[in-house]
């Protein structure tokens, strides 16, 4: 494993995460949207920050990117379909390029639902998934600015990665995307053991994620609607739940 990912809770229920490449302690922090928080845990992790990634433009994921921006010094990477919106980006990305942090590398994947131009950046040294709004454990992003088509076809980019992928998103929603999911599929035993154990982690105070993109394909019933007849019945009946 070359990059490792650390969870830094902030907001109300988001997460930002801190990626370092262990081979040159090269290290990223994506989603800066509190500095405070942020700026404790790089500094507790030794003051380095090379880059600045975003995933998409809404307030809880890039709202301090200028402060992190002018405390390191470093390059802001975000998607080049969203750069009107975004914090002023000195690496503009699109679908199938490659981001550098010391030795590892980043596909950009093109994930657009939640909003048009969001993105997920995937480390196959790791293997790390940063997902943004795009996936949660047990749940996707609300369809903002997206079709049905559009969220089903970006889900299943993510389908393809590795099953030991880390999957690391943007919010705290596991206990209650997992109330929807039993109502939706209540004989899943894998699901049930997700949602347990997501429980038993709040209920001491942890986070639930990261989780594994194995056994997403397992208990998520945003990847296991295997139609997009079925996925946009489900994301409508979430929204309603
Ligand atoms: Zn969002």
């Amino acid at each position: 494993m070359t990059v490792t990912a650390q969870l830094i809770p902030i907001l109300n229920d988001n997460y930002a995460w801190l990626l370092k490449d262990s081979t040159t302690g090269a290290t990223a922090i994506v989603d800066p949207a509190e500095a405070g928080p942020i700026i404790a845990a790089i500094d507790a992790a030794g003051g380095r920050l090379d880059m600045i990634l975003l995933t998409h433009h809404h307030g809880d994921h890039v709202a301090d990117t200028d402060v992190i921006r002018a405390r390191y010094k470093c390059p802001v990477v975000g998607a080049s379909a969203d750069a009107h919106r975004l914090p002023k980006l000195d690496q503009a990305v699109k679908e199938g390029d490659t981001v550098t942090l010391g030795s590892a590398k980043a596909q950009v994947i093109e994930t657009p639902g939640h909003t048009r131009g969001q993105i997920n950046f995937f480390f196959p040294d790791g293997p790390v998934l940063l997902s943004g709004d795009t996936l949660f454990s047990l749940g996707c992003g609300r369809l903002i600015e997206g079709s049905p088509q559009e969220m089903f076809d970006s889900l299943a980019k993510l389908k393809a990665l590795p099953a030991d992928t880390l999957v690391c998103c943007g919010h705290e929603y596991t206990e209650s995307n997992a109330r929807f999911a039993l109502h939706v599929d209540p004989s899943n035993t894998a699901l049930q053991a997700m949602s347990k154990a997501a429980s038993a982690a709040r209920a001491a105070g942890k986070p639930s994620v990261p989780t594994r993109m194995g056994d997403e394909l397992k208990a998520n019933p945003f990847l296991t609607a295997s139609t997009v007849a079925a996925f946009a019945e489900r994301r409508a009946g979430k929204d309603k739940f």
